[in-house]
């Protein structure tokens, strides 16, 4: 089955390999203080500025899960964040902090629309802005420039962006941001369980000043700690391993942004012209590069669910209050071109 799920996605194919391996050099049995582990976080933690263009003073995280790194910023580097979403995960993450934080606040804005954000009366005692660069469950992706314009508003706060389902996918400009996550099962073409935060130095002296108690991950020991490529708990060992791999064969992230911009291209233009499935947001300026979103009448959609199962091919359902109005498409990374036109073969006698 071909996983078009926008995550868990269908997973890097060379994992078969790379999972052979670490059995066999025994990576499943060694200890997270060995010299062993050390090399293996090292090269990821190199690795991923390399290939991210991420700047050499941000510090670099492993959490659980994209979600873990929601309570971590509530907990040790905000207290009074604010949040603009159009979708379940930014609303999500606005709901987790506001139980943490009673004086985080959040704006949705309509998917559909480029968010404006001088429209909203925000408190100059706001100290993080927080954006969903890619918003999973409608399909939307936030453009630079409308969090540089949020951040010229507000120089005082730190921007934070949860990049779960873009990461490894497109470029994002990591040094104009103090926070950015995400996690590996979307377009790094891992199995879930493990979760990448990303820090400015900024971020850290946030937390610095906030008196941060000891407890599981919190970030200035989980800052500590990295500085020797270890983590405050057994971690993901098997996880960081395959992504230490899948990253030695990764190209640069502007090439990798290239082909998922031109396929995104590709699948917005295919539905335009579809007769039964329509990009869900019509307006070009805000869709999403790596998840695509469609729109057609609740028979269709369980009707090609069937079809395309039958032929091997497993799409993402809707999320939320969209789950039986839309489908969703993963444009990550790891799918393959004729996977691509395997799919349209199905699509096209529809
Ligand atoms: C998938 C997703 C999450 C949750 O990721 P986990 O690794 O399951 O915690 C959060 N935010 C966005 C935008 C996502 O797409």
């Amino acid at each position: 089955m071909i996983s078009f799920n926008v995550g868990p996605s269908k997973v890097n194919p060379a994992l078969a390999q790379y999972l052979q391996d670490a059995f066999d050099q025994n990576i499943l049995s060694i200890s997270h203080r060995s010299k062993e582990f050390v090399a293996i976080s090292q090269k990821v933690i190199t690795l991923l500025h390399e290939k991210l263009y991420i700047p050499k003073d941000y510090t670099i995280l492993y959490t659980s899960s994209a979600t873990e790194c929601w309570e971590i910023i509530a907990q040790d580097i905000s207290t009074q964040s604010v949040h603009y979403y159009n979708g379940e995960f930014g609303k999500k993450w606005f709901e987790y902090t506001k139980n943490i934080n009673d004086a985080a606040s959040g704006y949705p804005f309509d998917a559909q629309n480029v968010l404006k954000v001088d429209t909203y009366p925000i408190t100059q005692s706001a100290d993080l802005l927080a954006f969903t660069k890619n918003e999973t469950s409608t399909g939307t992706q936030l453009h630079d420039s409308v969090i540089d314009t949020a951040y010229k508003m507000h120089p005082q706060a730190l921007t934070a962006l949860d990049c779960t389902s873009c990461l490894g996918g497109i470029y994002i400009d990591t040094k104009k941001y103090d926070i950015v996550y995400g996690s590996v099962q979307k377009c790094f073409g891992l199995p879930a369980g493990l979760g990448i935060m990303i820090l400015s130095p900024g971020a850290i002296d946030s937390a610095k000043r906030r008196k941060s108690i000891v407890r599981y991950n919190s970030i200035l020991s989980m800052a500590e700690k990295i500085k020797d490529y270890q983590t405050t708990y057994t971690p993901n060992v098997l996880n960081i391993y395959l992504l230490s791999r899948v990253l030695e064969q990764m190209p640069p992230i502007a090439d990798t942004h290239r082909m998922i911009e031109q396929r995104a291209h590709d699948w917005y233009n295919y539905f335009e012209n579809h007769n039964t499935f329509k990009p869900y947001i019509t307006n070009p300026e805000v869709r999403s590069h790596t998840v695509i979103t469609l729109s057609a009448a609740k028979e269709h959609i369980s009707a090609i669910k069937i079809k395309t199962n039958a032929e091997g091919y497993e799409l993402g359902s809707g999320y939320g209050p969209l789950k039986d109005t839309t489908l969703r498409i993963a444009n990550f990374p790891a799918i393959a071109d004729q996977e691509i036109s395997g799919l349209k073969n199905i699509l096209n006698n529809r």
